[in-house]
Formats: structure tokens, sequence, C-alpha cells
């Protein structure tokens, strides 16, 4: 027997969570985020549940590579562009869009003298300060890059930090629109902007494409209600209870005891630890369900297995199904009691965990 728990995907909860992120942008055309082995849900499902996207946008150029191998013909974009100026034989090869962020890249891309075409992404620094050309900057790299005869095509793009969080003292989102709004001034090109919270939260904020990621996969950034949105969760992990012991007051649980019984429990072990992806620093109280009812965990989680009180479940014992998360509870529900966010732990998922279609 394999060991019980499985990480279950629902392909038309892509499919339809792609719409809603459709409806929300009426005539933006869409990359579907497939990054991180698409969110943990697998790059062949991506595929098949994005099929409506206009692209799929990823920063792993490999994998860029993998998804023209299972089929995907549309255009596939490199989120921070190319590592290094090898990788550009990738980008001819494969026929991908990507991101200029730095000026290194931008010599690479003039010695490298290519026949293209080169349908790029100028990425601006509007703020967050990780990738990009600041807004005084731009201008000119976009200048150099259209000097490139390979160049066809410059697509204006910039990233929030603060979507999910508009009025953020540390960097407001109107602020980054307007750094935005300035560095573009008089330059022609599509715009690409939004991310799930832009796309989801700011209808406002125009943009010809837009990059939804998290909603995708039914969660949402930044603690709203995936279900308010109507998005339906694509990944449920799932598994069995596969030990009970009848505790006493004042007994304790698992590693550093971190849980001490105040009155009589039954308690369950749940096959899944944090060498699954379960997070470790989920604390006493983590929502879990048993049979469907709605329990929490006791005790430290450990490496292949962590705790749950099923005092008050019916009928619960070994073999009962457990959910982690999914279908009846929204990962962002466990992200938030552990102290992390959905995207985290739909990434985390272990190797080992077994990944089948609904
Ligand atoms: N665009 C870029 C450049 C990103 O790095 C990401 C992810 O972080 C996304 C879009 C998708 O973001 P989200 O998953 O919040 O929709």
């Amino acid at each position: 027997m394999p060991r019980p728990l499985v990480a279950t995907i629902d392909i038309s909860a892509l499919h339809h969570n792609l719409r809603i992120a459709k409806s929300h942008a009426p005539g933006a055309k869409i990359w579907a985020v497939v990054k991180a082995n698409a969110y943990g849900h697998g790059l062949e499902r991506g595929v098949r549940g994005f099929a409506e996207a206009d692209g799929l946008a990823l920063i792993e150029p490999e994998n860029a590579l993998r998804l023209r191998e299972l089929g995907w013909q549309k255009p596939i974009l490199l989120l921070e562009g190319i590592f290094d100026a090898a990788d550009l034989e990738t980008v001819v090869r494969a026929r991908l869009d990507f991101a200029v962020h730095c000026n290194e890249q931008i010599i690479w891309l003039e010695q490298a003298a290519l026949k293209g075409p080169l349908d790029i992404h100028l990425k601006m620094n509007s703020g967050m300060n990780r990738l990009g050309f600041k807004p005084e900057a731009y201008r000119a790299a976009y200048q150099r890059l259209q000097a490139i005869p390979a160049v066809r095509k410059i697509t204006l793009m910039t990233h929030f930090a603060n979507a999910d969080d508009p009025l953020n003292p540390g960097l407001p989102l109107q602020q980054q629109v307007q750094q935005f709004e300035q560095g573009v001034a008089g330059l022609n090109g599509e715009r690409s902007i939004a991310n799930s919270a832009a796309d989801l939260m700011h209808p406002e904020l125009k943009s010809d494409w837009v990059r939804p990621g998290i909603m995708l996969y039914g969660a949402t950034p930044g603690g709203a209600s995936a279900a308010q949105f109507g998005l339906k969760p694509a990944m449920t992990l799932s598994s069995k209870i596969i030990g009970v012991q009848r505790i006493g007051a004042g007994e304790a649980i698992g590693y550093g005891s971190r849980f001490v019984a105040s009155a009589p429990m039954l308690i369950g072990a749940v096959a899944c630890g944090y060498a699954d992806g379960y997070p470790r620093h989920a604390p006493n109280g983590t929502p879990v369900l048993v049979n469907g009812v709605r329990t929490a965990t006791v005790g430290r989680v450990s490496m292949d297995m962590f705790s749950v009180d099923l005092t008050a479940v019916p009928g619960a014992g070994i073999g009962s199904a457990v959910t982690l998360w999914g279908d009846g509870l929204p990962v962002d529900e466990v992200a938030h009691a552990a102290g992390t966010i959905g995207y985290e732990l739909l990434c985390a998922l272990a190797p080992r965990v077994k990944v089948v279609d609904l």
C-alpha cells in the first residue's frame, strides 16, 4: 500500500479560475504564471489547465523548454529574463519572450547579433527595488533595445509590491503607478502590470497583459477570501489517520511536548509532515478536516506526521480521511494559522507527495 498522502489536482478549477481572471480584465491578454512548477501543481497540468491563456509565464529557462516539449505553442515569457548570454540560444530556439531588467542583459543582446524576432518585456523598477530600470533610466534602456535589429516588440512592464494592500505606507500602490506612468510617458508599447491582486482588486489599472499567478490556483494574495471572488481550490492535499492514542489530562504530545492535554482526549496521527511540505511552524490549533469535520493540530509537526484532536470528531479512527488544505479548507486559512502565505504551502509540496488528477 502506498502512503495515503495525496495531492489531487482539479484541472477544471484551473480553467474556471482562468476565466475569473479574464472576467476581471476584459479585453486584456493573460499570461498564466506557471513558475515554481505551476505553484506546485505541475507544469503539465498548467499546460492543460491554462489552454485558454494567451501565454504562459515563468522564471526557469529549462522549464520553458519543457513547456514546448509538452506541446505549448503560444507565447512563453521568462519573467526574470535571461541569466547569462548563453540563455539567448534557448530564447531563440524555443521562441521565448523575455524580460529585460538590467544593462548587462542589454549588453548580452547587443553583442549577440541575433536574427530574432525578439519580443521583450522591459521591466521598470517602480519602487519595489528588486529588478528593473528606475523610471529615469527607462527611456534610455528602451531606446537601446529599439536600436537592436532583432528586437520586434517591447512591452512596458512593472510589478507591484502592494496591490493587495494599496495603502501600505512603505510603498503605496498609487506611488508605484505614478512612477510607472512617468517612466513610460511617450513610449509606445503594450503594458503588462497586473498580478493577481491587481487583477482582482484594481480594475482601474488598465493593463494590456495581466499576469495572474496565485488566483489561478484558487488562493489569494493578502488574506482575501478566494471563495468571495468565486475562485475554486485546484489542489486538495489529503491523507489519513494512521494511529490513535487516548491520553489523559497532563499528558503531552510530540517532540518538545508543545501541547499538554487539560482533559482526556482522543489524538490522531496524520500521515503528513514537514518533509511533505506541511509547515513545521504550524502552531497548535491549525485547522484540519477529519471525516469532513473541522478540528485542529496539537503538538509539533514532525518529519512524517503530525497530530490532530479527534475528541469531537464522530467515528474518527485509523483510516479516517484527513484534508490538510483544498476542498473545504482554504489553503490561505491554513497558511494564515501557520504564519505564512498560501503561495508558500502550495510551492513547498515535496517531491515525495503523490500528485494525481481529480
Ligand atoms: N508577475 C511577476 C513578475 C511575478 O513575479 C509574479 C509572481 O510573483 C506574478 C506576476 C504573479 O503574481 P501572483 O501570484 O501574486 O498573481
